[in-house]
């Protein structure tokens, strides 16, 4: 069987490949290029829900379908809700993002989009081979959003932590939510030796999604994320009258790791396989939509895509990060506390952005405990 060959061959339409996809369809440099887009599934379900915090409008107001202008921090010791004005939090269903930008790349004639299982890519000196269950495929360049937890198992250079969670959508009897609020991190469940916390995103009053989640090294049998989703809603909400409309589960990789050194010529990893996931947070929605124009102009740029990605400070502090988590699994709430109590949401969120000026971080970093972090900093050092 003879390959169809392709300029661009995209495997994964998830977040990283359907960004991508879409920014090329909208680019006129691309119009004559031809791009295949791959992915497993049809798309049609809706398997997570993204949020972000923003300044005002964003590229993505149009399949937003909930906004919060406050925030809530909350544990045994301190409890606040803030406002985040300049920003929004923002939320994008899963499914509303997928619907979106697969109608949108029919629209595109050098776009093709076919629900196939990839097996295999390779690369020669002319091409990459892209294996499929029912096909072979040809791509002057590829990029891939397979994931595999396995590549970063067999090194001990860099810890890795596991964002790792389930999440109910619930309706509930009364109406219990306040629906201009976010629970961004609420600690005031048991830690046992982990950094553990629930997540609330209220759509209505009386609807919300309740996340249990955990920054921890291994995850957890699934009817321990239940039985603390269902304490939770009866001793903190006082809620026990519900019905559960939607589950999802996530399970983000948190680590410094150099995802960049699997990339060649050829074949770049994209998203969570590229290494896009902020490490210190999981968050990857945003910050992907503005990697994705970087990585346009590489490829305008001719250049190997081996040569995209490079690192910045925030990379050695999301590192130190991990390494005291790592240590002390028991200390995120800590941390988050002296964090939340010394110094504003709207820093904080600046600084996870990458946006702060060294001022701005070493005030941040003074809101932190400052023990664990001097103790990570000479272990790198030293
Ligand atoms: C439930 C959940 C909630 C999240 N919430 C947030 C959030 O609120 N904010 C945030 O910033 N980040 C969040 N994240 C983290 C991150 O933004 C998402 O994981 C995001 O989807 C990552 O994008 P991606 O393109 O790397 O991977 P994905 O979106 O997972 O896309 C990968 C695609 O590759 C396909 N694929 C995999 N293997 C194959 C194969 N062999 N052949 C063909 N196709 C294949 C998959 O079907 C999938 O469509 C969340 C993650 C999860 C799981």
């Amino acid at each position: 069987m003879s390959d169809s060959v392709f300029d661009y061959i995209i495997v994964g339409a998830g977040a990283a490949g359907l960004m991508l996809a879409d920014t090329m369809g909208k680019d006129a440099y691309f119009n004559n290029k031809s791009i295949l887009i791959l992915d497993k599934d049809p798309k049609t379900v809706n398997d997570r829900t993204w949020c972000f915090w923003e300044k005002g409008s964003g590229q993505f107001d149009e399949i937003v379908s909930k906004k919060w202008n406050h925030i809530l921090f909350s544990g045994p010791d301190f409890s606040e809700r803030f406002s985040i004005s300049p920003y929004t939090y923002k939320m994008v269903r899963g499914i509303d993002f997928y619907s979106y930008h697969i109608n949108r790349l029919q629209e595109y004639e050098n776009i093709t989009f076919r629900q196939e299982t990839v097996t295999h890519i390779e690369e020669n000196n002319t091409e990459a081979k892209v294996t499929t269950l029912d096909n072979n495929y040809a791509g002057k360049q590829v990029f891939t959003g397979m994931f595999d937890y396995g590549l970063m198992r067999d090194q001990k250079k860099y810890p890795v932590l596991q964002q790792h969670f389930i999440g109910w959508t619930i309706k509930t009897k009364d109406p219990i939510f306040d629906i201009d609020q976010a629970t961004y991190m609420d600690f005031s469940v048991p830690q046992k030796g982990n950094t553990r916390f629930m997540y609330v995103l209220p759509f209505k009053n009386n609807t919300a999604l309740v996340e249990y989640t955990l920054f921890s090294e291994e995850t957890l049998p699934k009817s321990e994320y239940e039985n603390a989703l269902k304490n939770y809603l009866s001793e903190h909400l006082h809620c026990y009258d519900y019905e559960i409309l939607e589950t999802e589960e996530g399970n983000i990789p948190m680590t410094c790791y150099n995802f960049d050194s699997h990339n060649t010529t050829r074949v770049l990893n994209i998203g969570t396989a590229g290494g896009w996931a902020k490490p210190s947070t999981g968050y990857s929605f945003l910050s992907t939509s503005k990697k994705v124009p970087q990585l346009i102009a590489h490829l305008k740029s001719g250049k190997p895509l081996s040569d995209f990605g490079s690192k910045n400070r925030f990379w050695y502090y999301d590192l130190l990060f991990l390494d005291v988590l790592h240590t002390n699994n028991a200390l995120g709430y800590t941390i988050f506390q002296s964090l939340f109590k010394k110094r504003p949401p709207q820093l904080i969120f600046k600084f996870l952005d990458e946006n702060t000026t060294l001022w701005e971080d070493i005030y941040y970093i003074m809101g932190c405990p400052k023990k664990p972090f001097i103790k990570a900093f000479l272990n790198r050092m030293f």
